[in-house]
């Protein structure tokens, strides 16, 4: 069992090569026995199980049931992180949550054409966000609008632990933080200005989907990758 902070746990073996971290999350729900799963991985491949069979494997191991799990939250549409919604969302029942742009995307209405994997299978999303929105899940969670990845990419914050789960707004890269890579990015100039927003948060913990968490002081180095953008 890997859990990262008290209730909030990244499934094991879920990236698809060993130099690329990612950080598919189970988070426990204050309220309730209830789990909250924030992204899902990549489909099956060959030579790798993919995320719903990884998350299923981590869930018998550790005894939480898949009906447990109530809330799918996404951050963006990249195959990588919807690439196992569908199995997980049929799996478990789930409620499936994004920002609105994204929901469209991710239904493949219209497809997505911009830089990065496009999601391979249509997936309706049931609860669409926006900026400012909470979610009831976790320890309490705010949606932060943070464009520029994609165009509907959100962060979620929450603000009694002072975590920030950031998806790809922000790589960490050797320990270092920095904007999302532009190589994969929609716009760069929107990436930079949500990074600078993301700064002006009160984050002791980040936990971004690629590279490790920086469990401990996270806000510097947000702030510095914020002063580079
Ligand atoms: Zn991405």
């Amino acid at each position: 069992m890997t859990e990262i902070l008290p209730g909030v746990h990244a499934i094991d073996g879920i990236d698809p090569s060993p130099d690329f971290t990612t950080n598919v999350l189970l988070l426990k729900d204050a309220k309730g026995s209830s789990w909250t799963l924030l992204d899902t991985g990549l489909p099956p491949q060959e030579g790798y199980a993919g995320g719903a069979a990884l998350v299923e494997r981590y869930c018998e191991k550790n005894k939480i049931p898949l009906s447990s799990i109530k809330r799918i939250l996404l951050t963006h549409l990249h195959l990588d992180h919807t690439g196992s919604l569908k199995t997980l969302a049929q799996k478990t029942g789930a409620k499936i949550y994004s920002h609105w742009i994204e929901a469209s995307f991710i239904a493949k209405d219209p497809p997505y054409t911009g830089p990065g994997m496009p999601p391979r299978e249509a997936v309706e999303v049931h609860e669409k966000l926006k900026d400012g929105d909470s979610v009831e899940a976790f320890e309490g969670l705010v949606t932060y609008h943070t464009p520029g990845h994609t165009p509907g990419h959100v962060s979620y914050y929450c603000p009694s632990r002072k975590i920030l789960f950031a998806g790809d707004a922000v790589f960490n890269v050797n320990g270092v933080v920095v904007v999302s890579l532009k190589e994969y990015s929609f716009s760069e100039p929107l990436a930079n200005i949500s990074v600078r927003r993301l700064a002006t948060l009160d984050v002791e913990s980040l936990v971004q989907y690629h590279g490790a968490p920086v469990l401990k002081g996270a806000r510097q180095g947000i702030q510095s990758a914020a002063k580079k953008a």
